[in-house]
């Protein structure tokens, strides 16, 4: 599969001696929802500024379309609609008056209008002054204005920060039917679950490294590794002796005992191993490694 973006070996600083990016590569595959997380100050933003060609890094390349971005290249950005922060818009003006404005700017047909507004489902809204909207629709109205020019390549900055349940879920659908039609979406976002809802790629990011990349299939992969039983049982030393050849027990504060297994098939194992030494067990308790854990142990982890 090609890419639509591909970052090789970044590196940025705002100030002399202070990294922000350090040797950041990542790849968007084409058609993908790609789900750039990072805890806040990891180097999202000045990511997605380096590839927009709002700054330009100290070291490494961005290509985008199979295409380097320079200053002198200007072109290839008319192929990506991109949401940073909040978007410009006029208060004193509608909906559609401000999607006709960015046409006039950018010599767009007015036609263009109505799709958009459609793909943002703001249609019944659009006559509304937009001081009347709320932060779900003036986020939606800041996307219909990154789809005018119809862009192969949409990027988003936390597009769901600030919105309530609704206006995530809006949002979220919006992205799903964007990259049905084909368009390929670059999304950062410090929301685990929001990430693993609507992604098809995964880069996490720390230090402005990345340290994880990969389809959500590897990470959902990853998840299902390192999982933890919870057993209560009769004879708790007993049992940690009799798994401890083939498993990590310890006992746990409360009496219970943690194993530690790669993961399900051990299950059966250790409760066949348990019946069979005529050990009671009252408890079986399986804990998944979510997203927010395998997030902490990742960007913990000195990789
Ligand atoms: P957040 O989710 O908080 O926006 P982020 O992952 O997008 O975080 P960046 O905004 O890229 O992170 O910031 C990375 C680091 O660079 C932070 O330590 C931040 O303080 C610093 N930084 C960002 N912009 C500037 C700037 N204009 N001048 C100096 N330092 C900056």
């Amino acid at each position: 599969m090609s890419n639509i973006i591909s970052i090789n070996e970044l590196s940025y600083s705002y100030q002399k001696g202070k990294q922000v990016l350090n040797n950041l590569s990542l790849q968007v595959p084409r058609g993908a929802i790609y789900g750039f997380l990072g805890a806040n100050g990891a180097g999202k933003t000045t990511t997605i500024r380096s590839i927009l060609g709002l700054i330009k890094p100290s070291k490494g390349n961005i290509q985008l379309f199979n295409q380097a971005i320079k200053i002198s290249n200007p072109e290839i950005l008319k192929n990506v609609g991109s949401l940073i922060e909040s978007p410009a818009i006029y208060s004193h003006l509608t909906g559609y008056q401000n999607l006709k404005l960015v046409c006039k700017y950018l010599n767009i047909p007015y036609a263009k209008i109505t799709e958009v507004l459609h793909l943002v489902n703001l249609r019944t809204q659009k006559d509304k002054k937009t001081k009347a909207y709320s932060t779900g629709m003036k986020q939606r109205l800041g996307l219909a204005m990154a789809l005018l020019n119809d862009p192969e390549l949409l990027i988003l900055d936390e597009p769901t920060s600030g919105l309530d349940p609704t206006g995530i879920i809006e949002i979220r659908n919006i992205i799903k039917n964007l990259q049905n039609e084909g368009k390929t979406i670059f999304l950062s976002s410090h929301l685990l679950n929001e990430i693993e809802l609507i992604a098809t790629s995964v880069g996490i990011i720390k230090d402005g490294k990345m340290v994880f990349q990969g389809s959500i299939q590897e990470l959902e992969l990853l998840k299902k590794k390192n999982l933890q039983v919870n057993l209560k049982v009769d004879h708790p030393q007993k049992v940690i002796d009799l798994l401890k050849t083939q498993f990590i027990a310890n006992l746990n504060d409360t009496d219970t005992i943690k194993v530690d297994v790669q993961d399900e098939n051990d299950i059966p194992i250790i409760i066949e191993t348990l019946v069979r030494n005529k050990i009671n067990i009252y408890e079986v308790r399986l804990e998944k490694n979510n997203l927010e854990n395998l997030f902490i142990d990742i960007t913990n982890s000195d990789q």
